[in-house]
């Protein structure tokens, strides 16, 4: 029997073994906060997971990985995906700074923060916008200022997602004032349970409070924690946006699966709201546009395999931009849709007399129109591809 049969069987015999039920289907997922109270089977798959490398099966085995080849890591999504079994662990830990430490990271840092990353070990925030620098990320102002071995940070970010549950924050942060402002950035990474940082959450529109305001004030960090050298955070910076962007493009590189449910489920829902006549969906305008949106999800996942192939190179490219905006504007497309089928119940907000999953559509369509600005506006991933795909002038 050859080798990568072996393989598969003993996956999937472990895998039936040892996914608890409460970690199939819908449910939590973990991205590493300590202050979030997991559920006893979703802790017990990631403490499972993370012991046999899984939570980041392709990196390697002394950085917390399972050190598998990209064929392995293939058989052992499908294998997740037979059992619909959730990924163990999510978040900006794995999926954007993890990945940015292993590019850039000295073998010290690599050892020092990998293994619990892969443990899911605190929760991550980013610290890049701020109130005067947000597609112009360059002109940021937060200082770090160097005091014997460690730096004192000062300045404010804003946007941070999640930044109340986190427990550690990556920021850009300006080293060097005097150089060009592309030259002058480096990345830090801040333990946020220290009294010189201070989080507010902000409100939203959906009623939701996702976002902070994260304020540095004499916030210190050690000297060690500086990624990829000093004044060298603009490249380092960009990657890490570039891991963002193929997250947000829905591919996610600790290997989670599943998670884009509601596209799937839009036919059936479309169809209870429409009704069906002679086997169509009666509207015939909604009948034409869902046509469109499905042929466009389609279109939309084999553009995902061109950047997982990339991701598997370890080099997300500029087409991160690309299929981050494609799939922003599906899914944005795909909630317009719902809510034209939904009709007047489209808009209820928050009628007791509502179903919640009326309401939580009319949330979520709130919601969705970040998609076209979290990670890089609309406007700025044109440039990108204007500029870098389609190598077209200044
Ligand atoms: C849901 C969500 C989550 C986020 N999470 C985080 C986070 O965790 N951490 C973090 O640091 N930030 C986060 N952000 C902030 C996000 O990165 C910024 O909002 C985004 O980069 C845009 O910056 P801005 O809001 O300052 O808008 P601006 O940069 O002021 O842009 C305003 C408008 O001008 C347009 N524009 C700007 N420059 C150009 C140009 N050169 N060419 C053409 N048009 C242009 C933009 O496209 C936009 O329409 C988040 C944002 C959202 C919506």
């Amino acid at each position: 029997m050859s080798k990568s049969v072996d393989f598969q069987r003993e996956i999937r015999r472990w895998l039936e073994q040892n996914c608890p039920g409460g970690a199939r289907g819908v449910g939590q997922i973990p991205f590493g906060s300590r202050s979030i109270e997991l559920e006893p089977e979703v802790r017990l798959w990631l403490e499972r997971m993370a012991d046999r490398g899984w939570t980041v099966p392709t990196w390697a085995k002394k950085y917390g990985g399972a050190g598998l080849s990209n064929d392995e890591y293939k058989t052992l999504i499908n294998e997740l995906k037979r059992i619909n079994a959730r990924t163990p662990l999510t978040g900006r830990g794995v999926n954007y700074i993890g990945p940015t430490i292993l590019e850039f990271g000295t073998e010290d840092q690599k050892t020092r923060w990998l293994p619990q990353i892969a443990r899911g070990d605190g929760g991550w925030a980013m610290g890049y916008s701020e109130p005067g620098a947000g597609s112009d990320l360059a002109s940021l102002t937060t200082r770090a200022v160097k005091n014997g071995d460690h730096y004192i940070i000062n300045g404010r970010k804003i946007w941070t997602s999640d930044a109340m549950d986190c427990d550690y924050i990556f920021v850009l942060v300006r080293t060097s004032p005097d150089k060009p402002r592309h030259e002058g950035i480096s990345m830090m990474l801040v333990d946020m349970s220290q009294p010189g940082v201070r989080v507010s959450p902000i409100k939203l529109i959906s009623g939701e409070s996702p976002f902070c305001e994260t304020l540095f004030e004499d916030a210190i960090v050690c000297a060690d924690d500086v990624i990829g050298g000093l004044d060298r955070g603009w490249t380092v910076g960009k990657r890490l946006l570039q891991f963002e962007r193929s997250t947000h493009a829905g591919i996610n590189i600790s290997g989670s699966q599943g998670g884009r449910t509601e596209s799937s489920k839009l036919p059936a829902l479309i169809r209870k709201y429409v009704g069906v006549t002679d086997g169509q969906l009666t509207d015939a305008s909604i009948r034409t546009r869902l046509a469109r949106h499905e042929m466009d999800t389609h279109a939309q996942q084999i553009t995902q395999r061109r950047v997982i192939a990339e991701l598997h190179s370890h080099a997300p490219g500029f087409t991160s931009s690309a299929v981050k905006l494609t799939n922003a504007d599906n899914v944005q497309d795909g909630d317009e849709l719902l809510i034209a089928a939904m009709g007047n119940q489209g808009l209820r907000w928050a009628d007791e007399n509502s179903e919640e999953q009326v309401v939580a559509g009319t949330k979520r369509w709130l919601y969705q129109k970040s998609l076209t600005i979290a990670g890089g506006t609309r406007e700025v991933q044109l440039n990108i591809i204007a500029k870098r795909v389609l190598g077209l002038p200044d």
